[in-house]
């Protein structure tokens, strides 16, 4: 079943060339290539049946509409969540972990404090500096460790009465580390507090069980998940959808509207004013279709040999530093030349055809924690092969003595 030549062959996108090289994508962990199956998705429902959602009587409206629901229970099946209604369709992960925020903030009272940590993305951090500055939160890090795990004794010393959510990665986008999630939603649990998972990367890298994690909100997003941008998601448990305020109001999220008040829809309507992104999701869910085909082990060993192929290759160059060495890591490879820019490594690298991200990656506290400006990310996904990962390592080789 795991055939990468079959698999590379359904990407129409990989056989370009990229400065007179054949591409080598290994920025999975930013986005992710699509397949002809999610392209030829978004444009069969484009072709053959389209209509806005939930409000039409005729033909394609129903057709438009099943197909949308199919799509949210494709999701729902995906991360091992209930029933479709625990899926609340958002923009990407990023507008989730922001409804997520502002669902609770009615909550929040100064004071109460919120646990995240140093190595979470921008998207789970801001959200909750909103309710920081705007209801008088108290935001707590979790220190991350110079191998690039959390310090779960800190974590444990910081859970108290006075802490109401806690929001962690499951799967960093720099260090690559895997987080027990589940321990630490059970301490998050024993403490009364709200338990949040940003799930964006571990959702494409190992198989995702919402209720087993015992998560009260969980988010995804397509783009990585070999799906379309402009699409993700929230899980919620059923009482904790229920319990959260919307954050945008319009139509298909009421139920009655009167001058002086407005009854809400049941969620995960609730949550989805206006029309949704209907393409997209269908694209999701078409994404979800592709990915499942696959044993979920075989695309872990697959993408972890890529990842150690070019870890050792690399760890021959003098001026080589791995950026997060965690016990459990999916295939993240951040990494500096010691005397080097980032932004010059990746540069180079793009010359060979070879597409890396360089930046902080929406992590600047990590970065700061690990006192560093940047690093070069090479992140590998499903259709990655051992031949790129030689290529990366010659291309490293030629940048490190260019660059020193
Ligand atoms: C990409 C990413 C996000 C943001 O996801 P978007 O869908 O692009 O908004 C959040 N968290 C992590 C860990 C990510 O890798």
């Amino acid at each position: 079943m795991f055939n990468i030549d079959n698999i590379r062959a359904q990407f129409p996108i990989l056989s370009r060339e990229i400065n007179g090289k054949p591409l080598a994508y290994l920025d999975n962990a930013a986005s992710a290539q699509k397949p002809q199956a999610v392209i030829d998705a978004i444009a069969g429902q484009m072709s053959t049946s389209f209509a806005n959602v939930h409000r039409g009587l005729h033909t394609m409206a129903n057709e438009t509409t099943e197909a949308f629901e199919d799509a949210r229970a494709k999701v729902a099946s995906f991360l091992g969540a209930p029933k479709p209604d625990n899926i609340v369709f958002t923009k990407g992960a990023t507008e989730a972990l922001n409804l997520a925020a502002h669902g609770l903030a009615g909550e929040i009272k100064a004071g109460d404090e919120i646990i995240i940590s140093q190595m979470e993305h921008h998207s789970n951090i801001v959200p909750w500096h909103f309710l920081r500055e705007r209801y008088g939160a108290v935001l707590k890090f979790i220190p991350v460790t110079e191998q690039g795990e959390l310090d779960l004794a800190a974590y444990k010393a910081m859970l108290g009465p006075k802490t109401k959510i806690v929001s962690i990665v499951h799967m960093s986008n720099v260090l690559g580390t895997v987080n027990p999630v589940k321990e630490m939603g059970e301490w998050a649990h024993a403490a009364g507090a709200i338990f949040v998972v940003d799930g964006t990367q571990a959702a494409v890298h190992m198989p995702i069980d919402v209720v087993d994690i015992d998560a009260d909100l969980f988010c995804m997003t397509g783009h990585k998940l070999y799906g379309p941008t402009g699409i993700g998601a929230l899980y919620g448990k059923t009482e904790m959808l229920e319990r959260m305020q919307p954050f945008n109001g319009g139509g298909e999220m009421i139920e009655d509207v009167f001058e002086d008040r407005v009854t809400y829809n049941d969620p995960p309507h609730k949550f989805e004013a206006g029309t949704p992104p209907i393409i997209q999701a269908i694209g999701l869910g078409a994404a979800i279709d592709w990915y499942t085909q696959f044993d979920p082990a075989d695309v872990h060993q697959h993408e972890m040999a890529v990842y150690y192929h070019a870890l050792d290759g690399l760890r021959s160059i003098n001026s080589f530093r791995l950026i997060g060495d965690a016990k459990e890591k999916g295939s993240v490879l951040a990494f500096n030349l010691e005397g080097a820019h980032a932004h010059d490594v990746a540069q180079i690298l793009d010359k060979y055809g070879i597409a890396v991200r360089a930046g902080q990656h929406c992590t600047q506290p990590l970065m700061t924690k690990l006192g560093i400006h940047s690093t070069a990310r090479a992140s590998f996904g499903i259709y990655n092969t051992l031949d790129e990962a030689d290529r990366l390592i010659e291309g490293v080789k030629k940048a490190a003595t260019f660059l020193s």
